[in-house]
């Protein structure tokens, strides 16, 4: 029986109603569902966990997952709402930034996705653009309706740094991917190098070549795991890291 890594994703609120009166959370099924198909053992992780039971749960933890989701709350890196920021989710903040924290100092392996690159790049004290066509005048349409185009749908060219672990991981330093997304990282943190760029220069994958695994992706490669064989490669790479 092979052993199955342990990786955490953290939910998401589910936004109160009156037909919904208790604290809802929600989760999209398919990055699960890429890690269990990976070889991995994913767990979804409740908001507003007590700190001691979060740390004990991510003790046990071999790997983080940071999914897609809402806008991280400018405040977490110091700077006040442009009037373009999207929803916020502070439970999902909260507990996100102390996982990814903690992961960062365990050097535990993560891998971010959409809205999980600019978690990881906040947490570890970096910045985003809050609107991308509110502040980076010549971008291309990032921020493709779902109603417009499907999940596994490329959008948009990508150019990988020669060299990076994660051109190497891909194998290819040139990719069409797909584009669900209005934010973008703009500074990255300290340790972690942009190593891929849209057209219009905007960040789409940074890394931290130190790590045993530290890479956030802005498109959604859970999204083409079916139809890319690139994105299926980058989920078994990291699954990979969580085992060794
Ligand atoms: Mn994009």
């Amino acid at each position: 029986m092979s052993h199955r890594p342990l990786i955490g994703i953290p939910a998401a609120s589910l936004e109160p109603s009156p037909a919904r009166p208790a604290r809802y959370f929600q989760f999209n099924g398919n990055y699960p569902a890429c890690l269990a198909a990976s070889g991995a053992l994913p767990v979804v992780i409740p908001l507003g966990l007590p700190e001691d039971a979060l740390a004990d749960l991510f003790a046990r933890l071999d790997g983080l997952c940071l999914s897609g989701g809402v806008d991280v709350a400018p405040a977490e890196y110091d700077e006040e709402p442009h009037l373009a920021l999207g929803k916020v989710d502070a439970p999902r903040d909260h507990s996100e930034l102390t996982l990814a924290r903690w992961a960062l100092d365990a050097d535990l392996p993560i891998l971010g996705i959409c809205r999980g690159i600019q978690l990881l790049n906040v947490a570890a004290g970096g910045n985003l653009y809050q609107d991308l066509s509110a502040q980076l005048s010549g971008s291309l349409t990032h921020n493709i309706k779902l109603s417009e185009s499907p999940w596994e749908r490329p959008t948009h060219s990508v150019r990988l740094a020669a060299g990076s672990r994660l051109a190497g991981i891909l194998g290819v330093t040139d990719l069409m991917i797909n584009s669900f997304h209005h934010q973008a990282v703009k500074r990255p943190a300290d340790g972690f190098a942009a190593v891929a760029w849209a057209e219009d220069s905007v960040v789409e994958a940074i890394e931290d070549p130190s790590r045993r695994f530290a890479i956030g992706v802005q498109w959604h490669p859970e999204g083409m795991f079916q139809t890319d064989p690139l994105a299926r490669r980058l989920f078994a790479a990291f699954v990979a890291a969580t085992r060794g």
